[in-house]
């Protein structure tokens, strides 16, 4: 009888009462964002445009190593934090390894994600900035449910642009966004004069993230006391998302336990990034070692076969360039089922930290993905969500290496969400009839080519 149970949980006490910002640690820094006009960077008043002035700040700080969470983030953390770092006893007995599973579940809210760590922290800067609303975009619809749901929190207007493919055939993570009182425009719209633009150049055009963004950030630079909010991919989400990481680390710490691999999936980076900050700081202060591996969906994989240069990060060209691991800005993914990862670029610190080796890559394919999400259901008694599945994959893998060699690994992976609004794609897998396109060198030449040329 092991002394670890299932789940470990954290008191009250033993919560994190700040973020942690990794950049601190870095002694090379991610690359600036850049002003798209001007190619210069971005200054904290041109950010403040867009974005609610402590969220700008939060953004251009890479000094800082610990923000303290707001009194009333903590209140609303505590309704469904700390998520539990769950021992995965009947996963390890099923695969017969003797590696130790571990996996931090964030889908114990109504959002079913992590997304919701860091749209209550936005939500809140925007309210004590005194602002009536935000907008935001979203692609399957988690980001735009878990702002939803903070900015009926705290009494904000919400206004989502969902891309237009989604809007149509995932009615329901629409229908949980309106429930909590935001109003959701299928992207490309006529509500704005980029959405008009790309609408009369592509009729029908069924939209994608980069346009939705567009879309976004001009709804709230031309409406008065409203500012543009982003679910991934930046810096001051990291930050938010770091609770993910410095709970995992108190929970394993309280048990003595070290974790050798830590693994996470890796859409625009943000919970990766979370779940790694504090552990990727001890690593760059030198105070301890893990393998920490990002795992990708081969159908759009910006680390591992992507480059590293200045990118735009939307497709109106509206938002600051950023220097990131990218497949290019009119990158359009095959039509993967795990749509929080089809976005064509990578946060800058998860890019700065792979491209300085402390962090590795993989890339997996939908069916391989879908049967670790079959085998994981079956037997841990949680439907995960496809994005997080693909981290499932690459535990799963690491686990059954380990009954080759015989070594008693401690894996830790993060299981990002839930999968019920994702039953359409379950059930292509379950009828046999699920495909793994992968994009030819060729398919990535031509958006990479179209980059914009900075140096
Ligand atoms: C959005 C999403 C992701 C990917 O986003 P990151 O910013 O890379 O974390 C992963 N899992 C779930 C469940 C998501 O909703």
């Amino acid at each position: 009888m092991s002394t670890i149970p299932y789940k470990i949980y954290l008191e009250e006490n033993e919560m994190p009462k700040q973020w942690y910002n990794v950049r601190a640690d870095m002694k090379k820094k991610p690359a600036p964002i850049l002003n798209p006009g001007t190619l210069q960077p971005v200054t904290l008043e041109e950010l403040s445009g867009i974005f609610c002035t402590e969220l700008a700040k939060q953004e251009l700080d890479d000094t800082t190593p610990y923000f303290d969470i707001p009194q009333e983030i903590l209140s609303f953390y505590r309704m469904y934090r700390p998520s539990p770092l769950v021992r995965a006893y009947c996963l390890e007995e099923k695969l017969g390894t003797p590696a130790h599973i571990y996996y931090k579940f964030e889908g114990n809210n109504t959002s079913g994600s992590h997304k919701l760590n860091s749209a209550i922290a936005q939500a809140y800067y925007a309210k004590k900035q005194g602002l009536k609303g935000v907008t935001t975009e979203t692609g399957a619809g988690q980001w735009g449910t878990a702002l939803s749901m903070a900015c009926s929190y705290f009494d904000l207007d919400c206004q989502v642009y969902m891309v237009k493919v989604s809007y149509e055939q995932k009615p329901f993570r629409r229908e949980v966004m309106r429930t909590c009182g935001a109003t959701v425009a299928p992207s490309p719209s006529m509500n704005t004069e980029v959405g008009r633009k790309i609408n009369a150049e592509f009729p029908g055009t069924t939209g994608s993230l980069g346009c939705a963004i567009s879309e976004a950030v001009e709804a709230a630079v031309t409406q008065d006391g409203y500012r543009y909010v982003l679910g991934s991919v930046l810096a001051q989400v990291l930050l938010h998302q770091s609770v993910i990481g410095l709970e995992t680390k108190a929970a394993l710490d309280k048990y003595g336990i070290k974790a050798d691999m830590i693994i996470g999936c890796a859409g625009g980076g943000s919970n990766l990034g979370g779940l790694i900050s504090p552990f990727a700081g001890e690593m760059l202060r030198g105070e301890a070692k893990y393998d920490i591996i990002a795992v990708e969906p081969a159908s759009c994989p910006s680390l591992t076969r992507g480059v590293y240069a200045y990118d735009f990060c939307d497709t109106g060209k509206v938002c600051p360039l950023a220097k990131m691991y990218t497949l290019g800005s009119s990158f359009i993914p095959s039509a993967n089922h795990a749509g929080g990862l089809r976005y064509h670029g990578m946060s800058s610190i998860v890019s700065e930290l792979y491209d300085q080796k402390l962090i590795s890559a993989r890339s997996v394919e939908q069916t391989s993905v879908f049967e670790a999400a079959t085998t994981f259901a079956r037997v841990e008694g949680i439907l995960p969500a496809p994005e997080s599945s693909h981290a499932i994959r690459v535990a799963i893998d690491e686990a059954l290496k380990c009954k080759e060699t015989g070594e008693e690994k401690n894996i830790v992976f993060g299981l990002t969400g839930t999968g019920y609004f994702d039953m359409v794609a379950y059930q292509k897998y379950n009828d046999g009839e699920m495909s793994d396109y992968i994009p030819t060198d060729e398919d990535l030449q031509k958006s990479i080519s179209q980059m914009p040329k900075v140096d």
